[in-house]
Protein backbone atom coordinates (compact mmCIF):
# COMPACT_ATOMS: atom_id res chain seq x y z
CA UNK A 1 0.00 0.00 0.00
CA UNK A 2 1.79 3.29 -0.82
CA UNK A 3 -1.18 5.29 0.40
CA UNK A 4 -3.41 5.03 3.68
CA UNK A 5 -6.65 7.18 3.16
CA UNK A 6 -6.68 8.61 6.62
CA UNK A 7 -9.90 9.91 8.01
CA UNK A 8 -8.59 12.42 10.55
CA UNK A 9 -7.21 15.13 8.13
CA UNK A 10 -10.30 14.88 6.05
CA UNK A 11 -12.50 15.42 9.08
CA UNK A 12 -10.09 18.40 10.00
CA UNK A 13 -10.50 20.14 6.91
CA UNK A 14 -13.84 20.33 6.90
CA UNK A 15 -14.31 21.06 10.69
CA UNK A 16 -11.93 23.14 10.56
CA UNK A 17 -14.50 26.82 9.76
CA UNK A 18 -17.35 25.11 11.66
CA UNK A 19 -17.11 27.63 15.11
CA UNK A 20 -16.97 31.07 12.30
CA UNK A 21 -19.64 29.86 9.81
CA UNK A 22 -21.88 29.33 13.27
CA UNK A 23 -20.68 32.69 15.10
CA UNK A 24 -21.70 34.39 11.32
CA UNK A 25 -24.77 32.85 11.19
CA UNK A 26 -25.65 33.91 14.83
CA UNK A 27 -24.71 37.59 13.60
CA UNK A 28 -26.52 37.65 10.17
CA UNK A 29 -29.57 35.65 10.36
CA UNK A 30 -29.76 35.52 15.03
CA UNK A 31 -30.23 31.84 14.67
CA UNK A 32 -28.68 29.37 15.92
CA UNK A 33 -28.52 25.81 13.95
CA UNK A 34 -30.99 23.43 15.49
CA UNK A 35 -31.01 19.24 15.35
CA UNK A 36 -33.98 17.19 15.89
CA UNK A 37 -33.83 13.39 15.58
CA UNK A 38 -36.96 11.06 15.27
CA UNK A 39 -36.12 7.61 16.82
CA UNK A 40 -38.15 4.66 17.48
CA UNK A 41 -37.20 3.47 21.67
CA UNK A 42 -35.50 0.40 21.72
CA UNK A 43 -32.27 0.00 19.72
CA UNK A 44 -28.77 0.35 21.77
CA UNK A 45 -26.62 0.75 18.86
CA UNK A 46 -28.79 3.94 17.76
CA UNK A 47 -29.49 5.05 20.81
CA UNK A 48 -25.29 5.05 21.49
CA UNK A 49 -24.97 6.68 17.84
CA UNK A 50 -27.82 9.20 18.41
CA UNK A 51 -25.63 10.28 21.99
CA UNK A 52 -22.51 11.16 19.54
CA UNK A 53 -24.07 13.23 16.96
CA UNK A 54 -25.21 15.13 20.21
CA UNK A 55 -22.05 15.36 21.59
CA UNK A 56 -20.62 16.76 18.21
CA UNK A 57 -23.24 19.10 18.19
CA UNK A 58 -22.82 20.25 21.73
CA UNK A 59 -19.17 20.68 20.97
CA UNK A 60 -19.76 23.62 18.05
CA UNK A 61 -23.06 25.05 20.24
CA UNK A 62 -25.68 23.36 17.98
CA UNK A 63 -29.09 22.95 19.37
CA UNK A 64 -30.32 19.49 19.99
CA UNK A 65 -33.65 17.54 20.94
CA UNK A 66 -33.95 13.55 21.01
CA UNK A 67 -37.87 12.41 20.35
CA UNK A 68 -37.77 8.82 21.11
CA UNK A 69 -41.32 7.36 20.31
CA UNK A 70 -42.85 4.32 22.40
CA UNK A 71 -45.31 3.33 18.84
CA UNK A 72 -45.79 4.61 15.77
CA UNK A 73 -48.70 6.77 16.20
CA UNK A 74 -46.38 8.73 18.98
CA UNK A 75 -43.49 9.09 16.56
CA UNK A 76 -46.00 10.70 14.46
CA UNK A 77 -47.09 13.27 16.83
CA UNK A 78 -43.55 14.03 18.02
CA UNK A 79 -42.91 14.92 14.16
CA UNK A 80 -46.10 16.65 13.92
CA UNK A 81 -44.25 19.13 16.65
CA UNK A 82 -40.88 19.17 15.26
CA UNK A 83 -41.62 20.14 11.94
CA UNK A 84 -44.08 23.01 13.39
CA UNK A 85 -41.53 24.24 15.44
CA UNK A 86 -40.16 27.08 13.50
CA UNK A 87 -36.51 26.94 15.39
CA UNK A 88 -35.67 24.03 14.38
CA UNK A 89 -33.45 24.06 11.02
CA UNK A 90 -32.30 19.82 10.88
CA UNK A 91 -34.83 17.09 10.51
CA UNK A 92 -33.12 13.42 11.14
CA UNK A 93 -34.74 10.13 11.17
CA UNK A 94 -33.10 7.35 13.21
CA UNK A 95 -33.02 3.91 11.91
CA UNK A 96 -34.36 1.30 12.63
CA UNK A 97 -37.91 2.53 12.05
CA UNK A 98 -41.14 0.85 10.04
CA UNK A 99 -42.00 1.10 6.71
CA UNK A 100 -44.87 3.45 7.07
CA UNK A 101 -42.24 6.19 9.48
CA UNK A 102 -39.65 5.91 7.24
CA UNK A 103 -41.48 7.04 4.15
CA UNK A 104 -42.91 10.14 6.62
CA UNK A 105 -38.70 11.07 5.30
CA UNK A 106 -40.63 12.66 2.42
CA UNK A 107 -42.74 14.88 4.32
CA UNK A 108 -39.23 17.02 5.95
CA UNK A 109 -38.87 20.05 4.07
CA UNK A 110 -36.29 19.55 2.05
CA UNK A 111 -33.84 22.16 3.38
CA UNK A 112 -34.27 20.29 6.67
CA UNK A 113 -33.58 17.36 4.93
CA UNK A 114 -30.64 17.05 6.54
CA UNK A 115 -29.32 13.63 5.64
CA UNK A 116 -30.62 14.27 1.94
CA UNK A 117 -32.71 11.36 2.20
CA UNK A 118 -35.92 12.21 1.14
CA UNK A 119 -37.31 11.78 -2.96
CA UNK A 120 -36.81 15.11 -2.84
CA UNK A 121 -33.03 15.69 -2.30
CA UNK A 122 -32.29 12.49 -3.79
CA UNK A 123 -34.03 13.12 -7.43
CA UNK A 124 -32.03 16.62 -7.19
CA UNK A 125 -29.25 14.90 -6.73
CA UNK A 126 -29.61 12.37 -9.73
CA UNK A 127 -30.25 15.52 -12.24
CA UNK A 128 -27.03 17.45 -10.93
CA UNK A 129 -28.80 20.17 -8.91
CA UNK A 130 -26.30 21.93 -6.39
CA UNK A 131 -26.70 23.00 -3.39
CA UNK A 132 -28.62 20.50 -1.76
CA UNK A 133 -27.91 18.05 1.47
CA UNK A 134 -26.00 15.27 -0.38
CA UNK A 135 -26.66 11.90 2.06
CA UNK A 136 -23.25 11.86 4.30
CA UNK A 137 -22.03 8.61 4.43
CA UNK A 138 -21.64 8.94 0.65
CA UNK A 139 -20.37 12.36 0.61
CA UNK A 140 -17.63 11.31 2.86
CA UNK A 141 -16.32 8.80 -0.07
CA UNK A 142 -15.79 11.78 -2.27
CA UNK A 143 -14.72 14.25 -0.35
CA UNK A 144 -12.04 11.52 1.11
CA UNK A 145 -11.01 10.85 -2.69
CA UNK A 146 -10.57 14.42 -3.35
CA UNK A 147 -8.82 15.20 -0.33
CA UNK A 148 -6.06 13.02 -1.22
CA UNK A 149 -6.52 14.25 -4.93
CA UNK A 150 -7.49 11.10 -6.63
CA UNK A 151 -8.30 11.88 -10.26
CA UNK A 152 -11.48 10.11 -11.18
CA UNK A 153 -12.03 10.84 -14.47
CA UNK A 154 -12.55 7.67 -16.40
CA UNK A 155 -12.08 5.34 -13.60
CA UNK A 156 -13.59 2.27 -13.33
CA UNK A 157 -15.66 2.40 -9.89
CA UNK A 158 -17.23 -0.57 -8.87
CA UNK A 159 -19.77 0.03 -5.90
CA UNK A 160 -20.85 -2.53 -3.77
CA UNK A 161 -23.86 -2.17 -1.81
CA UNK A 162 -26.91 -0.50 -3.33
CA UNK A 163 -28.44 1.19 -0.38
CA UNK A 164 -29.32 4.95 -0.64
CA UNK A 165 -27.74 6.28 2.12
CA UNK A 166 -24.18 4.82 0.20
CA UNK A 167 -24.68 3.16 -3.10
CA UNK A 168 -27.25 4.58 -4.62
CA UNK A 169 -26.80 8.23 -3.73
CA UNK A 170 -22.35 7.29 -4.81
CA UNK A 171 -23.59 6.74 -8.23
CA UNK A 172 -24.85 10.56 -9.28
CA UNK A 173 -21.34 11.78 -7.22
CA UNK A 174 -19.15 9.28 -9.58
CA UNK A 175 -20.86 9.91 -12.63
CA UNK A 176 -20.32 14.44 -12.56
CA UNK A 177 -16.62 13.26 -11.90
CA UNK A 178 -16.61 11.78 -14.74
CA UNK A 179 -16.36 7.74 -13.70
CA UNK A 180 -17.58 5.08 -15.19
CA UNK A 181 -19.72 3.47 -12.70
CA UNK A 182 -20.77 -0.15 -11.64
CA UNK A 183 -23.13 -1.32 -8.52
CA UNK A 184 -22.93 -5.08 -7.75
CA UNK A 185 -25.67 -6.21 -4.82
CA UNK A 186 -26.46 -9.72 -3.31
CA UNK A 187 -27.55 -10.83 -6.64
CA UNK A 188 -24.72 -9.53 -8.96
CA UNK A 189 -23.18 -12.60 -10.85
CA UNK A 190 -19.63 -13.40 -11.16
CA UNK A 191 -19.05 -10.01 -8.64
CA UNK A 192 -15.24 -11.21 -8.79
CA UNK A 193 -14.85 -10.84 -12.62
CA UNK A 194 -16.12 -7.38 -11.83
CA UNK A 195 -14.18 -6.59 -8.83
CA UNK A 196 -11.27 -7.23 -10.68
CA UNK A 197 -11.49 -4.68 -13.55
CA UNK A 198 -12.26 -2.03 -10.91
CA UNK A 199 -9.72 0.85 -10.54
CA UNK A 200 -11.68 1.82 -7.31
CA UNK A 201 -13.87 -0.39 -5.12
CA UNK A 202 -15.92 0.66 -2.32
CA UNK A 203 -17.54 -1.75 -0.16
CA UNK A 204 -20.59 -0.88 1.27
CA UNK A 205 -22.09 -4.18 2.41
CA UNK A 206 -21.76 -4.97 6.18
CA UNK A 207 -20.31 -8.48 5.71
CA UNK A 208 -16.58 -8.34 8.13
CA UNK A 209 -13.75 -8.84 6.03
CA UNK A 210 -15.24 -9.90 2.71
CA UNK A 211 -12.77 -8.09 0.32
CA UNK A 212 -9.72 -10.12 -0.13
CA UNK A 213 -6.92 -9.67 -2.50
CA UNK A 214 -7.32 -12.49 -4.68
CA UNK A 215 -10.60 -10.48 -5.27
CA UNK A 216 -8.89 -6.75 -6.44
CA UNK A 217 -6.56 -5.56 -9.15
CA UNK A 218 -3.42 -5.11 -8.51
CA UNK A 219 -2.74 -0.86 -7.48
CA UNK A 220 -6.68 -0.82 -6.90
CA UNK A 221 -7.99 1.79 -4.92
CA UNK A 222 -9.86 0.81 -1.86
CA UNK A 223 -12.75 2.49 -0.07
CA UNK A 224 -14.38 0.70 3.20
CA UNK A 225 -17.78 1.94 4.43
CA UNK A 226 -18.25 -1.03 6.42
CA UNK A 227 -18.38 -1.72 10.36
CA UNK A 228 -18.26 -4.21 11.29
CA UNK A 229 -17.78 -6.10 14.83
CA UNK A 230 -15.45 -8.99 15.01
CA UNK A 231 -14.41 -10.17 18.59
CA UNK A 232 -15.44 -6.76 19.99
CA UNK A 233 -13.34 -4.85 17.45
CA UNK A 234 -14.56 -2.64 14.63
CA UNK A 235 -13.81 -4.07 11.40
CA UNK A 236 -14.88 -2.91 7.74
CA UNK A 237 -15.72 -4.88 4.82
CA UNK A 238 -12.23 -4.89 3.62
CA UNK A 239 -10.01 -7.20 4.69
CA UNK A 240 -6.87 -4.85 5.45
CA UNK A 241 -4.29 -6.87 6.16
CA UNK A 242 -5.17 -9.51 3.45
CA UNK A 243 -4.95 -6.69 0.98
CA UNK A 244 -2.67 -3.97 1.98
CA UNK A 245 0.43 -5.24 -0.08
CA UNK A 246 -1.47 -4.95 -3.47
CA UNK A 247 -3.68 -2.26 -3.45
CA UNK A 248 -2.40 1.42 -3.86
CA UNK A 249 -4.60 3.03 -1.23
CA UNK A 250 -7.02 1.89 1.49
CA UNK A 251 -9.40 3.58 4.18
CA UNK A 252 -8.57 2.44 7.61
CA UNK A 253 -11.60 1.18 9.64
CA UNK A 254 -12.14 2.59 12.37
CA UNK A 255 -10.53 6.37 11.32
CA UNK A 256 -12.00 6.03 8.02
CA UNK A 257 -14.87 6.95 6.22
CA UNK A 258 -16.83 6.95 9.63
CA UNK A 259 -15.09 10.10 10.96
CA UNK A 260 -15.58 12.35 7.41
CA UNK A 261 -19.11 11.03 7.65
CA UNK A 262 -19.90 12.56 11.38
CA UNK A 263 -18.25 15.70 10.06
CA UNK A 264 -20.43 16.34 7.17
CA UNK A 265 -23.70 15.37 9.49
CA UNK A 266 -22.52 18.85 11.71
CA UNK A 267 -21.85 20.43 7.97
CA UNK A 268 -25.34 19.59 6.56
CA UNK A 269 -26.66 20.76 10.51
CA UNK A 270 -25.02 24.16 9.63
CA UNK A 271 -26.18 24.69 5.95
CA UNK A 272 -29.74 24.09 7.30
CA UNK A 273 -29.74 27.63 9.04
CA UNK A 274 -31.58 29.55 5.42
P1 LIG B 1 -27.60 -2.06 3.86
O1 LIG B 1 -28.83 -1.25 3.77
O2 LIG B 1 -27.37 -2.94 5.04
O3 LIG B 1 -27.45 -2.89 2.52
C1 LIG B 1 -26.39 -3.75 2.29
C2 LIG B 1 -26.13 -3.84 0.81
O4 LIG B 1 -25.11 -4.79 0.61
C3 LIG B 1 -27.34 -4.33 0.00
O5 LIG B 1 -27.43 -3.61 -1.19
C4 LIG B 1 -27.02 -5.78 -0.26
O6 LIG B 1 -27.57 -6.28 -1.48
C5 LIG B 1 -25.52 -5.74 -0.37
N1 LIG B 1 -24.91 -7.03 -0.02
C6 LIG B 1 -25.04 -7.75 1.10
N2 LIG B 1 -24.31 -8.87 1.02
C7 LIG B 1 -23.69 -8.85 -0.17
C8 LIG B 1 -22.79 -9.73 -0.82
N3 LIG B 1 -22.37 -10.86 -0.25
N4 LIG B 1 -22.34 -9.38 -2.06
C9 LIG B 1 -22.75 -8.25 -2.64
N5 LIG B 1 -23.60 -7.38 -2.07
C10 LIG B 1 -24.06 -7.68 -0.85
O7 LIG B 1 -26.32 -1.13 3.68
P2 LIG B 1 -25.84 0.20 4.40
O8 LIG B 1 -26.84 0.71 5.37
O9 LIG B 1 -25.33 1.02 3.29
O10 LIG B 1 -24.60 -0.34 5.28
C11 LIG B 1 -23.52 -1.01 4.71
C12 LIG B 1 -22.37 -1.04 5.70
O11 LIG B 1 -21.91 0.31 5.85
C13 LIG B 1 -22.72 -1.50 7.10
O12 LIG B 1 -21.61 -2.17 7.64
C14 LIG B 1 -22.97 -0.22 7.86
O13 LIG B 1 -22.75 -0.36 9.25
C15 LIG B 1 -21.93 0.67 7.23
N6 LIG B 1 -22.21 2.11 7.33
C16 LIG B 1 -21.15 2.89 7.64
C17 LIG B 1 -21.33 4.26 7.71
C18 LIG B 1 -20.14 5.11 8.02
O14 LIG B 1 -20.29 6.27 8.34
N7 LIG B 1 -18.94 4.58 7.89
C19 LIG B 1 -22.58 4.82 7.49
C20 LIG B 1 -23.63 3.99 7.13
C21 LIG B 1 -23.43 2.62 7.04
P3 LIG B 1 -29.16 -6.39 -1.74
O15 LIG B 1 -29.61 -4.98 -2.02
O16 LIG B 1 -29.26 -7.27 -2.93
O17 LIG B 1 -29.75 -6.96 -0.49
Amino acid sequence: MKLLLDGKPVAENIKKNFVKKIEKIKQEKNKVPYLAVLGIKGDKASYTYIKKIEKNCEKYGIKFVLKLASSEEEFVKNFNEIKQNKEITGIMFQEPLTKKISNLINEIPPEKDIEGLSINNMGKLFLGNKNINIPCTSRAVIETLDYYNIDLVGKNVVIVGRSNIVGKALIPQFLNKNATVTICHSKTKNIEEILKMADIIVMAIGKAKFLKKDMIKENAILIDVGINFEDGKMVGDIDFDDVKDKAYAITPVPGGIGVVTNSLLIDNIIKSVI
